[in-house]
């Protein structure tokens, strides 16, 4: 067999185009198989955009949301430098620079951009956001917005979702008097219920986030606020428009691929053109996966055995989504689909005194959703049994309360428990790390990568880290 390697263009140095070049280098650490080309539009070196409300916040730095490259001389890495077309005819990729880049095989890893909705005054004609008004998808956003806000000074965020939630709890932490609209009926509404979501609505106001669902933007007033369609203006120094993304697929639409609402692809990850690819948010996988980015994450380890004939038989299979809510004070946990089309059995506990609220539904002893705020122990366990599609203890509320631990394989230390869901990382990997000699948080991800997804699993990581620290004596290896 020849082993001149291929050469395999990436379009997209975003978290997925990253993390695609990383897994191509572990499989193929010389290069023999696989010749890569990544361009980034961002000058930036690939960062972890999922912490950008970290920066906000002040307990981060820009340059701690650096993330892992690949040393490789079989990489070649070009920043700032934009992809304008592709001729799959050709196999060539035209650049703004004015080069090309031929290719073998192509990968798109292009990502989203935030999604601006039609109302007056958000945009200046050229389509850049007007004064006041900033996204947060990236760090120059990120750094436009810090420039916006002042502690006491108010802020409107625009849309309701999670990053909208997770970007309004940022703000408030530095002092910022905010208020967030969502024209949809409730908060979250793609992931909680109502009943949840007027729950939370109320923490929201006790800590001084002001909620007005159901209330449509009409114009953006620079200086003043934003306007309301009842009339009210909302006061605002900034707007944060954090109402949804687009995936970008204008390349793959000028090459005359599939698109939907994503790049279409099959199982392997291929467009219409087999030799194209796409991954991550541009991606659109029929069982989902787009706007997370643990499922980019399988696509990058899926496609690069794909690549590197590492495994010519993988595939990807879609995604179990959960979601959680990276909001001081409040946890929020949400997973597969709660209302379940009516089909599923439904048991439910509601304290709005104690801005509590959980729902879990389960259809033949599996789960199949829940909505958890206020129960972060339980919200772990039946994040487990959701995971691994195991069977739930027979007394369901004992198990919603936190009270019921099922059978001893998830309690268990050293059980399969999957407690880094972005990496797919395990209790028993974590320990085998820690025996290995990884005795801090920083050492195990750099071993594991366990906490460098979303920054969801910190807390566990840190708990085992400490009862393994305190109640053990060191290994002798
Ligand atoms: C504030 C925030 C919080 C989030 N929180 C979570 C969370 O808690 N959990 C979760 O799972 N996900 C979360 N996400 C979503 C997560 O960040 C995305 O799913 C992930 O970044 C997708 O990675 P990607 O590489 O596909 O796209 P991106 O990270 O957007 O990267 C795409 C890259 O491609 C570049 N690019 C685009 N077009 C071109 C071109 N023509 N030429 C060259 N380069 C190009 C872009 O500049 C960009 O750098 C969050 C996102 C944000 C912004």
């Amino acid at each position: 067999m020849t082993q001149q390697p291929r050469h395999v263009a990436v379009i997209g140095h975003g978290m997925v185009g990253a993390r695609f070049v990383e897994e191509v280098a572990r499989r193929d650490p010389d290069g023999r198989r696989v010749r890569l080309t990544v361009v980034g539009a961002e000058a930036e070196r690939p960062y972890n955009r999922i912490l950008l409300p970290e920066v906000v916040t002040g307990r981060l730095d820009l340059d701690d949301l650096a993330l892992p490259e690949a040393d490789s001389a079989a990489v070649t890495v070009r920043r700032g430098v934009a992809a304008t077309a592709v001729d799959p005819a050709a196999r060539r990729v035209a650049l703004d620079d004015g080069t090309g880049l031929d290719y073998d095989e192509l990968v798109l890893a292009t990502g989203a951009r935030a999604a601006f909705p039609p109302v007056a005054g958000l945009s200046e004609d050229d389509g850049a956001p007007a004064p006041g008004v900033t996204a947060l998808r990236g760090v120059e956003d990120c750094r436009r917005l810090m420039s916006l806000v002042r502690p006491g000074a108010p802020a409107v965020v625009l849309g309701g979702g999670v990053l909208g939630l997770e970007a309004a709890r940022a703000l408030s932490e530095g002092g910022v008097r905010v208020s967030v609209v969502e024209s949809s009926p409730w908060l979250m509404r793609r992931q909680i219920d109502q009943a949840a979501a007027s729950i939370l609505s109320e923490r929201l106001t006790a800590i001084g986030i002001a909620v007005h669902s159901w209330r449509v933007a009409a114009r953006w007033l620079p200086g003043t606020g934003l306007e309301l369609d009842d009339g009210r203006v909302l006061a605002g120094d900034a707007l944060i428009v954090t109402a949804g993304v687009r995936a970008r697929t204008e390349l793959a639409a000028g090459a005359g691929l599939a698109v939907e609402h994503g790049v279409v692809v099959d199982d392997a990850l291929t467009t219409a053109d087999p030799r194209i690819h796409a991954i991550g948010d541009c991606a659109q996988h029929a069982r989902g996966g787009a706007g997370l980015v643990q499922p980019g994450w399988e696509q990058a380890a899926v496609l690069a055995d794909l690549l590197t004939g590492t495994a010519p038989g993988a595939r990807y299979r879609g995604v179990r989504p959960v979601t959680r809510l990276k909001a001081e004070g409040i946890e929020l946990a949400s997973l597969g689909d709660a209302d379940a089309d009516g089909t599923a059995e439904t048991v439910t506990v509601s304290d709005p005194h104690g801005g509590r609220y959980a729902k879990l539904s389960v259809r033949g002893d599996r789960v199949v959703g829940a909505i958890l705020l206020g129960f972060p122990d339980s919200a772990a366990t039946i994040a487990q049994l959701y995971d691994q599609d195991a069977p739930v203890p027979s007394d369901r509320l004992a198990l919603l309360l936190g009270a019921a631990r099922p059978e001893p394989r998830i309690a268990d230390q050293a059980g399969p428990a999957l407690v880094c869901r972005c990496n797919g990382v395990s209790r028993e990997q974590l320990e085998e790390a820690w025996l290995d000699g990884a005795r801090t948080r920083q050492t195990l991800a750099e071993q594991t990568r366990a906490t460098t997804g979303c920054g969801g699993c910190v807390r566990d990581v840190n708990a085992l880290l400490a009862g393994w620290n305190n109640e053990r004596p060191a290994p002798a290896r």
